[in-house]
């Protein structure tokens, strides 16, 4: 599939007129082929052509500080078009002079307005000394001057040429005689206000004598006649409608973006329809972008887009938000029922989607489903409860389906809180975080500790970190809150380093999306030197998960980790997919085995033998071993008769807050007097 890109530079080439696009701030974002061409022919410096380039600085270099304000102002105030001179400097310091035309154009439908600079370059050397004669031959507009009967006085070359017969066979004629389908035209009967009014008009035409769309202006004279500056448009009005397709269409897909979605919403229920709307969210989408690359997740967007088309029809229609999110919205039917739509689908979902080099990935998708005017009369709340529903689908893992229920709105509205807490300054915001203590040897020596954040809202009181993270990943505030907990935690141990001699490992939790955040690395090397605190007392522990084990970046960040002398631990081992492949692609240093398998310690002979193995594994490849969510006595014994003698759990401490950990293992300053 072409993408948009490609096709609208295409469309660019193919226009005549010299054309630069720049951005809000004047960044130099796209040029066409006639444009690289007349800077090459005309010894003008090649910065004009090249990308990122500020196109107003370059105006301001050639002495042109006057244009470069002018269209600071256009683009400040999107007006929407606007027309002057303007001259460039080539390098022998000689004037070029253009008649400009600057469009504003949305570049991207969250972007504030950009402008698409048409430029056409006006013969002779500089504007002021050229007489009229020159300027009327120059032009690459059409000039005729017609006396009060419209009678042809005077065409120039560029007219001869639209028209398509030369001056001689013109002169003298009159405009209908010239033009045979003038009489009874819209264009005969501007021309007959204008002599009549004796006022200057100006309008776009598409005259059937000539090739599509004209700009006609019509200045009347003192004597009676008029002139007509008449400039050839139709390119123009193609790109214009391509770039109104742009406004309306996505880039990627090509798919109707939200604000067509909206207006056919709207022109539904202004017909008084029946319509359902299902709000869609790729689940993983965050994780292929992070762990493989963009163009894998741009990849499986393209896909998505497809196999949803394949269900598109008159009275169903498909359409994309933004970035992971699409809709459809679909004419209700008498006796249809929404699930068999809803399980269509989620079929969609099924088989996995080709990525870049190769790979495949497997992506699923949450559906949130809300109906006109069953759950609401209004558009606004119908996004909004589709929405919330998706955010039910979301709990089940896997595709699924929710459809609206009053009662979501509530928890809809508890999710925007926390998300907007997040958002906010987390100091003296009730955040907080515990320790628990990781026990080794005969079940008595303190080997570690790892932080577990905990939350106590102002508003919606003691919050689950199941809750809040997975809010703050899904939200984009993770590396905020992460860093924000790293100062608190350094704090505590660089403390700790100077009144007790703290030389034992913090484990901290990373999610797969902070693994792959570069920047969140650089800030946590930075922070251990700002508190002083040696990388070799943390840990960092991370979550399996199916697409990890192939992401280049999150490698990378864990061997610089590795090589600062932070040591690597998976959290939760024996829950997620890869194991084996994980275990030889990451550096790793400890497997914490899933409270899963610990509980099933002495009920399940299946799971002990699966149990054994793992620990088995483990020491295979010489990682360290520690036990998650140990409970009971006969869990102790079991585990250690199997050779895992480090763990964590209820039946050694429960996560503490500093303060009694600090009572409890430090003060003595001997962590041996506990069990
Ligand atoms: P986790 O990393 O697997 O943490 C262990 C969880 O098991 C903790 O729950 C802990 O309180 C609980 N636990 C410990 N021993 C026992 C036991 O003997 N029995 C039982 N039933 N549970 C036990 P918590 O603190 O509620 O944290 C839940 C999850 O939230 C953590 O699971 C971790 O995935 C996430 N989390 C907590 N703090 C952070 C954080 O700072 N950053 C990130 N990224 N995730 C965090
Ligand atoms: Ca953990
Ligand atoms: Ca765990």
């Amino acid at each position: 599939m072409e993408s948009k890109t490609d096709e609208i530079q295409e469309w660019f080439d193919k226009i005549d007129d010299l054309l630069v696009v720049i951005d809000n701030k004047g960044e130099i974002v796209r040029v066409n082929q006639g444009w690289i061409d007349y800077c090459a022919n005309n010894n003008l410096d090649q910065k004009i052509i090249q990308g990122a380039e500020d196109y107003l600085e370059l105006l301001n270099q050639s002495s042109n500080a006057e244009a470069a304000d002018t269209i600071k102002e256009i683009l400040e105030l999107e007006i929407p078009e606007y027309s002057t001179h303007f001259h460039y400097m080539d390098k022998d310091g000689d004037k070029l002079w253009f008649e400009v035309k600057i469009k504003t154009v949305k570049l991207d439908s969250n972007e504030p307005a950009g402008a698409v600079i048409f430029h056409t370059p006006l013969k002779g050397s500089g504007i002021q000394s050229i007489t009229v004669e020159t300027v009327l031959e120059s032009m690459t507009d059409g000039f005729y001057l017609l006396d009060d009967q419209l009678r042809f006085n005077y065409i120039n070359e560029v007219a001869e040429k639209i028209i398509g017969r030369k001056r001689d066979e013109i002169l003298g004629l009159t405009a209908h005689e010239v033009f045979p389908k003038l009489k009874g035209s819209n264009l005969e009967h501007q021309l007959l206000t204008a002599l009549r009014t004796k006022e200057h008009m100006e309008f776009d035409e598409n005259f059937s004598n000539y090739d599509g769309w004209s700009h006609i202006k019509l200045i009347p004279l003192k004597n009676g006649g008029l002139a007509i500056y008449f400039q050839n448009i139709e390119q123009q009005k193609k790109l214009e409608e391509k770039l109104t397709e742009f406004a309306y269409y996505d880039f990627l897909t090509g798919l109707p973006n939200r604000r067509k979605m909206t207006e056919i919403a709207f022109s539904l229920k202004e017909r008084k329809k029946k319509f359902s709307f299902f709000y869609i969210n790729l689940d993983n989408l965050k994780f292929i972008n992070a762990l493989y690359n963009y163009a894998s997740g741009d990849k499986v967007v393209v896909s998505v887009a497809e196999r949803l088309q394949s269900l598109s029809d008159h009275r169903c229609h498909v359409g994309r938000l933004e970035g992971d999110e699409f809709i459809v919205i679909r004419e209700s039917a008498p006796g249809e029922r929404l699930e068999i739509f809803a399980e269509k689908l989620m079929d969609l979902f099924k088989d996995p989607f080709m990525l870049a080099d190769f790979q495949s990935a497997y992506v699923t998708a949450s559906i949130g489903i809300a109906c006109i005017p069953f759950d609401t009369e209004r558009l606004r709340d119908l996004v909004a409860f589709a929405e919330t529903a998706m955010y039910e689908a979301k709990k089940e893992k896997g595709s699924s389906y929710s459809f609206y229920r009053p009662k979501m709105r509530s928890q809809r509205e508890r999710r925007v809180l926390i998300e907007k807490s997040l958002m906010g300054c987390l100091e003296d915001s009730g955040f907080y975080f515990t320790v628990q203590p990781q026990i080794s040897g005969g079940g008595i020596n303190l080997s570690g500790i790892e932080v577990l954040a905990r939350w106590k809202h102002p508003v919606l009181g003691e919050l689950s970190p199941l809750e809040f993270i997975e809010v703050a990943e899904q939200s984009g505030t993770i590396a905020h809150l992460t860093t924000h907990l790293l100062h608190e935690v350094l704090k505590v141990i660089k403390d700790w380093e100077q009144l007790y001699g703290w030389n034992i490992k913090t484990a901290i939790n990373m999610t797969p999306s902070l693994l792959a955040n570069t920047v969140f690395f650089e800030e946590f090397f930075n922070l251990l030197e700002h508190y002083g605190v040696c990388p070799s007392l943390l840990e960092v522990e991370l979550t399996e998960h199916a697409e990890m084990a192939y992401s280049e970046t999150t490698m990378r960040n864990l061997e610089l980790c590795r090589e600062k002398g932070i040591s690597i631990a998976i959290d939760d081992f024996g829950t997620g997919f890869s194991m084996i492949s994980y275990l030889t692609q990451f550096p790793i240093n400890k497997i914490k085995i899933d409270r899963y398998f610990i509980r099933q310690i002495g009920e399940d002979a299946k799971s002990e033998a699966v149990l054994k193995s793992l620990i088995h594994l483990a020491q295979s490849i010489e990682c360290e071993l520690l036990a998650e969510g140990v409970e009971r006595p006969e869990e102790v014994l079991f585990l250690k008769e199997n050779s895992c003698t480090v763990f964590q759990g209820y039946y050694y401490d429960k996560p503490l807050q500093v303060k009694d950990f600090e009572r409890k293992y430090l003060s003595d300053l001997s962590f041996s007097s506990q069990k």
